[in-house]
């Protein structure tokens, strides 16, 4: 059972380009939380900062935190590794901070599955329309055109996992969306009512699909 005063694990997951990174660092402003920052082999993108948005490692590093069973949880996304050690995801939970995944679904799987002493709250972020995700994706950083086709490819995949998420939330306006996300964390920790239409999810889901 979790502690009253140990902090609430909340991850996010989303194909690519939904905008998850950035709805993690603006609930990362919040009084109390914290982000999990992952290690990874991918390079970085000309916006991020090392040791801030990733660890940046090479393969033999990341291999090393393996078999010295370092990770939480570690997948392989898009040809490169991902994973999240351990250590510090706890010290922040038992200080009562609530932890922020950006992670992707196996990952969020893993975490499911280990079963730990802090409550857990997962979301699914989607896009409006494939359309406005392949502009995101484009967007993003000029090296990114290369691979938003790629991405792309993934997104028929990556959005079947939707089912096993607690909440599912459309990312159109960012402030919204964020908002909503909000309100959801304030209202499982709460134990207050949550403004959440399972109905109207499922439809956005067929539209996205068919
Ligand atoms: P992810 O982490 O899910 O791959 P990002 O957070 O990197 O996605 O977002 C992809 C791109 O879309 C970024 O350039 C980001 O600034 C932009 N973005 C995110 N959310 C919105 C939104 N609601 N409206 C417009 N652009 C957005
Ligand atoms: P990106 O390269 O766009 O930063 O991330 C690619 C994918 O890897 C995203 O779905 C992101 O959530 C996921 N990811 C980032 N860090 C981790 C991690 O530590 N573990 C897992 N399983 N996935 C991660």
């Amino acid at each position: 059972m979790p502690l009253n005063n140990d902090g609430v694990m909340i991850i996010l997951s989303s194909p690519s380009g939904a905008g998850k990174s950035t709805l993690v660092k603006m609930l990362s402003e919040l009084e109390n939380f914290k982000v999990s920052i992952s290690h990874t082999t991918r390079k970085p993108r000309l916006s991020e900062t090392p040791n801030k948005d990733y660890f940046f490692v090479n393969e033999q590093e990341f291999k090393r935190l393996i078999n010295n069973q370092e990770f939480l949880e570690y997948a392989k996304v898009f040809d490169n590794f991902y994973g999240t050690t351990r250590t510090p995801v706890i010290e922040k939970l038992n200080k009562g901070k609530n932890v922020l995944f950006d992670i992707d679904w196996q990952g969020a799987d893993q975490i499911k599955n280990k079963k730990l002493d802090y409550k857990l709250i997962t979301f699914y972020l989607l896009p409006p329309s494939k359309e406005v995700l392949f502009e995101r994706l484009s967007n993003r950083d000029m090296r990114d055109k290369l691979i938003a086709e790629e991405r792309m490819k993934q997104f028929e995949r990556d959005v079947l996992h939707w089912i096993n998420y607690d909440y599912v939330v459309i990312n159109d306006n960012l402030d919204k969306c964020f908002l909503k996300v909000k309100n959801l964390i304030e209202a499982e920790i709460n134990n207050g009512s949550k403004d959440y239409d399972p109905d109207f999810i499922r439809e956005h889901i067929n539209s996205l699909t068919s």
